[in-house]
């Protein structure tokens, strides 16, 4: 069934190195930011504390993906910029999703992996185009996508020319309402099984809710992620998307501080 992705092709663990950060093979990177880039000075703020507590990359969304026509939907050009601009500040490499094949180019030239997010994994055409640039790619788990649709979808990446592909779990639609959606943490070890390509969690849009975000980092830590996905703000009562789940500055580099902890023990 698929073939580029499995561990049948390639029996050995894929590690990556995307802009001088390893991926895979025992490291362990977060990537961390707010979920849109709101202003330069909320992306530069946040780009500071979240690189001084030891993310390994910077988050952002310009373009959004919104259930509602009538909610932000990003900054647009004008946050790719800001994105830009805080990774000059910072030496943060970027990680942002896009939305459209009209904009491959713009994202070829400013981010260093293109966020494939929940609501396209099974856009073949963007995936196919995003896999020509061959730039690294970071794939999110539809809300209702199987695992081996998960794959799949990688392998439509791949199949376009890109070899380092990221696969994240992030949640899936379940009838459980206490969550936005139900993290499946046993979605890594599958995947692990099946695929040699680096497995990450987004414990912010599985859960929805900031008080869930550090239990479940750390069981992700625990059982083979090799990173994670959190969504930061300075300021999350005044987000302008998932200031829910959004971390504080200094709720996030308590837990970076945790995530290491759990990391040391996971190594006995
Ligand atoms: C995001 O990362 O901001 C996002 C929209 O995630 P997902 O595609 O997983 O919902
Ligand atoms: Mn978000």
């Amino acid at each position: 069934m698929y073939k580029l992705t499995s561990r049948k092709y390639k029996s050995e663990d894929s590690i990556f190195e995307i802009a001088g950060r390893k991926i895979g093979g025992g490291d362990f990177a977060v990537i961390a930011g707010p979920c849109s880039v709101e202003s330069e000075a909320q992306i530069l703020s946040i780009a500071q504390s979240v690189k001084n507590a030891g993310a390994a990359f910077l988050r952002g969304g310009a373009f959004k993906a919104r259930t509602s026509p009538y909610d932000f939907e990003g900054l647009g050009l004008d946050g790719l910029e800001l994105l830009e601009l805080a990774r000059k500040r910072t030496g943060l490499p970027i990680v942002s999703e896009i939305l459209s094949e009209a904009h491959l180019e713009l994202f070829a030239e400013c981010v260093d992996i293109l966020q494939v997010g929940a609501r396209n994994m099974q856009n073949f055409a963007l995936l196919r185009r995003v896999g020509e640039l061959g730039k690294p790619v970071l794939l999110k788990r539809g809300l209702s996508a199987t695992i081996d649709e998960l794959l799949l979808s990688a392998e439509h990446i791949m199949a376009g020319g890109a070899e380092q592909v990221i696969l994240c779990e992030r949640g899936i639609r379940t009838f459980e309402p206490a969550t936005r959606n139900t993290l499946d943490l046993s979605a890594v070890p599958v995947i692990k099984n099946k695929s040699h390509l680096p497995v990450f969690v987004d414990p912010s849009h599985a859960t929805g809710c900031a008080d869930l975000v550090a239990p479940l980092a750390l069981a992700a830590a625990a059982c083979g992620a090799d990173g994670l996905i959190i969504e930061v703000h300075d300021e999350p009562e005044a987000a302008l998307c998932d200031g829910t789940q959004s971390l504080k500055p200094e709720a996030f580099a308590e837990l970076m501080r945790r995530v290491e902890r759990v990391r040391e023990a996971a190594r006995l």
